[in-house]
């Protein structure tokens, strides 16, 4: 019997951080809602692989089916496909995902394929070349591409591109996106900003709450499907590309349909993308020689202070 938080909400997804360093520098990025990168001194915090792998497996043991590596750049880290590997080895694991930037993925879909990753997202705010370096701080529109191309040639199913809609900044682009991920046989996932880590102002001139863009797809939709238990998301079936909408920014079905804990690159446990005050330090004691139920604990004490975000919106205003 799994999980589930005093909310009455089951916990079946893990996102792990695997690391804060990254080659791009995203304009809106929310860094996985980690307040600085997690270096005291000059020393990385950063978890090894085989801890990643240790706390995958406590956490499949209380009931966790999927798991999404994250960071910063997940693929900035030589033993990626070691960290996979022994991941997806895990007995009781029904998918495992890797979100990135896809500028390193030319080369790596194939062995990342291979260590058995189920799926793949690639991040990609604009297919135009300039406005992609703009948003990306720097970033090289082709090596993206390529990796899209690497990704669907190594097999995975789906593929998914995830596209922040920045308003005056990408908004035009969603056309071209939709018959490029047509073209190319995936998904795309449209996601609203996230006042997380970007300034006040960043937040108000570019924050798009996707009305239009539900609207347009409602229209072209031969049918629609929501996702349960990953936030109650829509998916919107047009004849040929599916496109999913993330909309979490004040939308309470969002939040009563999250089914996620998150662990930090720092080794923390973290309830809610948007919270910051109640992380349970889980890789000190694990350093420390920690047993099973001692973590286990620790687990089961983050899963408690699981609580639906947008049961109150004022909390959004603060962040602001
Ligand atoms: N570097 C990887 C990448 O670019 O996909 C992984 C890290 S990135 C923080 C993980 C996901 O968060 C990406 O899909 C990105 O689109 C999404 N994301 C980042 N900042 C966001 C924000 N402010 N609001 C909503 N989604 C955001």
């Amino acid at each position: 019997m799994g999980l589930s938080d005093n909310f009455g909400r089951p916990l079946f997804n893990l996102r792990i951080s695997v690391t804060q360093q990254c080659n791009y520098n995203c304009t809106y990025c929310h860094r996985e809602g980690e307040v600085k990168p997690a270096n005291s001194g000059n020393t990385c915090v950063e978890m090894t692989s085989d801890e990643i792998i240790y706390l995958a497996k406590l956490a499949i043991d209380l009931g966790v089916t999927r798991i999404k590596l994250t960071g910063g750049e997940p693929l900035m880290r030589p033993d990626i496909c070691q960290i996979v590997e022994g991941i997806a080895g895990l007995s009781g694991l029904k998918d495992l995902s890797l979100t990135t930037n896809g500028y390193l993925l030319y080369n790596t879909a194939q062995a990342l394929h291979d260590a058995g990753l189920s799926r793949v997202n690639i991040s990609l705010a604009s297919l135009n070349p300039e406005n992609y370096q703009t948003i990306t701080g720097g970033g090289v529109i082709d090596k993206a591409l390529a990796g899209v191309k690497a990704a669907v040639n190594a097999g995975f199913n789906p593929v998914k591109l995830n596209m922040v809609l920045l308003k005056n900044i990408n908004v035009s682009d969603v056309p071209d996106m939709i018959l490029y991920a047509e073209k190319m046989g995936i998904v795309l996932q449209l996601i609203e900003l996230d006042p997380v880590n970007v300034s006040r102002d960043y937040y108000l001139q570019h924050h798009c709450n996707l009305k239009e863009q539900e609207e347009m797809l409602q229209k072209r939709a031969i049918y629609t499907k929501q996702r349960q238990f990953m936030h109650n998301r829509i998916i919107y079936h047009l004849s040929n590309v599916n496109v999913e909408v993330v909309h979490p920014v004040e939308n309470t079905d969002f939040c009563m349909h999250c089914t996620r804990l998150r662990i930090t690159s720092d080794g923390k446990l973290k309830p809610c993308l948007m919270q910051n005050n109640k992380l349970t330090d889980i890789l000190t004691p694990m350093r420390q020689g920690a047993g099973d139920e001692e973590l286990l604990q620790l687990f089961k004490q983050a899963n408690q202070l699981r609580e639906p975000y947008n049961k109150n919106h004022n909390q959004h205003k603060l962040l602001l």
